[in-house]
């Protein structure tokens, strides 16, 4: 569906969505866009995709489209993507730390360069994110942070350890930003997804179906009933449209919070 630009809540707005390439952070991006934020695009992938994708948005929602290939592994390159951000799109109003990887063993097993890895692009890259776009927010006394958590940052899971702490320290980031900001127009809070069927969960449920010698199938049953009361997967799109109405004037007090949308995980 074309959106109307001129009626659209975040018409106006530049939105810089990390890790939206794919998954979750594609799901946000068509979300922000729908609402006629524009939009840049950043992550890994084949060129000729991604600039199909980038056309494909900005056609569908009538709102510019940029890309960068920062790898948020590194503070230099995410520095460089805030300004380019910036730059292309007239600002950055909303930041989305998204991107985020995944490695699973057990700790005494974990590389250490791994857990650096993960740690690096799941948690230190948030900071350097918001370190580079506050300034212009408080220019402005607007702006919306959305980290992508995990309800990994409310629980934990065995051979998950980096991944774990890391999304606990998402949280903890999202409360010191939110009370940073609490007198100002700019908000801060996490998402806490649980099992969002992505390449992320996919190569778990891959592993799964080699190590148990079963069918990707019922692997993909079996990880969701040891977790997901619901048993159904959380979908991008439900995350994308939660993000977009964290960016709505509605929610200019939820501040700090982190939201879970999994299926009843985190209440059992
Ligand atoms: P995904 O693998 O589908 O997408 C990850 C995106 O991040 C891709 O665009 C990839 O290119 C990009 N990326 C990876 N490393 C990067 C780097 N160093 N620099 C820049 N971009 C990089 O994963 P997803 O499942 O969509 O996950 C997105 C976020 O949601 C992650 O933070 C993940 O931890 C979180 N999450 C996912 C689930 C789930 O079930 N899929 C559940 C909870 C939280």
């Amino acid at each position: 569906m074309t959106s109307d630009a001129s009626r659209a809540a975040l018409a106006g707005k530049s939105a810089l969505v990390t890790g939206s390439t794919s998954g979750i952070g594609l799901g946000i991006a068509r979300a922000l866009a729908a609402e006629g934020s524009n939009v840049m695009l950043n992550g890994f992938g084949d060129a000729r995709q991604i600039e199909r994708l980038c056309a494909e948005l900005a056609a569908e929602h009538r709102v510019s489209v940029a890309f960068s290939p920062a790898d948020i592994a590194h503070p230099a390159q995410i520095r460089d993507m805030v300004a380019a951000a910036t730059r292309e799109l007239d600002g950055v109003d909303i930041l989305v730390n998204n991107a985020g990887i995944q490695h699973t063993a057990p700790l005494e097993e974990f590389p250490d360069e791994r857990w650096e890895a993960v740690i690096a692009i799941n948690l230190s890259s948030n900071f350097h994110a918001v370190k580079a776009v506050l300034p212009q927010m408080k220019r402005r006394n607007w702006g919306r942070i959305i980290n992508i958590a995990s309800t990994h940052g409310l629980v934990a899971s065995v051979h998950k350890a980096a991944y774990v702490a890391a999304k606990h320290g998402v949280l903890g980031l999202t409360k010191a930003v939110a009370l940073e900001t609490a007198t100002s127009g700019i908000t801060c809070n996490a998402i806490c997804p649980g099992w969002v069927l992505t390449p992320l969960v996919q190569k778990q449920i891959d592993e799964r179906a080699a190590r148990e010698r079963i069918a990707p199938e019922r692997a993909r049953s079996e990880l969701l009933a040891e977790k997901q009361p619901s048993r159904e997967f959380a979908t991008p799109e439900e995350i994308g449209a939660l993000a977009a109405f964290l960016c709505s004037q509605a929610a200019a007090q939820i501040r700090g919070a982190a939201l879970p949308v999994d299926g009843g995980w985190v209440a059992q």
